[in-house]
């Protein structure tokens, strides 16, 4: 049950910095993915056009498909199928919301795909994973995932890296992945006093990945605040 009627999560995606065209970098990934996603999805490819690693010294382990954008339409997906089944000793993990797409044409009975759901809005309780996705991710406000209990277990940021974690990329007990909304629209300072109200909890498993996901910048400037509410923010800088 969606609690989130109008928090489209899109509008705070990881990749929307990459699509203003303000760098050479940018504008050089701009091109190159138009280039990708026109290719993917005006015809299915021959198989011997598509990717493929003979080498096993240089298989990839994982590779995530799509990082950026979302799947174009039922043609680009079945070349993303292709992909998968021409290179069976690496684990491909797609996440989407192309819900209809993924309905209309399965999933190929490819064991060495992952597919998650990405929930659309934020703060949603209790999402489900629809047929037949193997996980669904979620992304929550501090706040919201404070007051509703829910358990942050994916602790990306500049210090942690997929390949450390690899939650989303194996099929293990770990259905459900949740992670703090980036650029959350409470503002720092709110964040702050949240903070402290659980340093002060002393629920260390709680502050733990909220500290991880927070910059140590915003706590540094906010040691006064925390020394008002008896708190020394200092003991949980890295
Ligand atoms: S849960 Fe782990 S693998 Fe999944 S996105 Fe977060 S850091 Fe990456």
């Amino acid at each position: 049950m969606s609690q989130a009627k109008g928090n489209v999560v899109c509008k705070y995606c990881y990749s929307i910095k990459t699509t203003i065209p303000n760098s050479p970098n940018n504008i050089r990934c701009q091109n190159a993915w138009k280039r990708i996603g026109d290719l993917l999805s005006s015809r299915i490819l021959d198989y011997n056009e598509l990717p493929f690693s003979k080498n096993r010294d240089k298989i990839f382990p994982y590779v995530r498909l799509s990082s950026h954008e979302e799947l174009i339409n039922g043609t680009h997906y079945l070349n993303l199928l292709n992909i998968v089944e021409k290179n069976p000793l690496t684990i491909f993990v797609l996440w989407t919301k192309r819900l209809d797409i993924i309905k209309k044409f399965g999933r190929h009975d490819l064991s060495n795909l992952i597919l998650l759901f990405s929930q659309p809005s934020f703060n949603v309780i209790d999402p489900k994973i629809p047929i037949p996705f193997d996980k669904t991710f979620s992304v929550y406000t501090i706040q919201f995932a404070t007051e509703n209990d829910i358990k942050i277990n994916c602790h990306i940021s500049k210090n942690a890296k997929c390949i450390n974690c690899l939650k989303c990329f194996q099929l293990n007990n770990v259905s459900h992945i949740n992670e703090l909304l980036k650029g959350s629209p409470l503002n720092w300072r709110d964040i702050t006093i949240l903070l402290v109200d659980l340093l002060r909890s002393n629920n260390l498993d709680s502050i733990k990945p909220l500290l991880d996901q927070i910059d140590e910048e915003l706590l540094l400037n906010n040691i006064d605040l925390g020394l008002r509410h008896q708190v020394d923010i200092t003991r949980y800088l890295k």
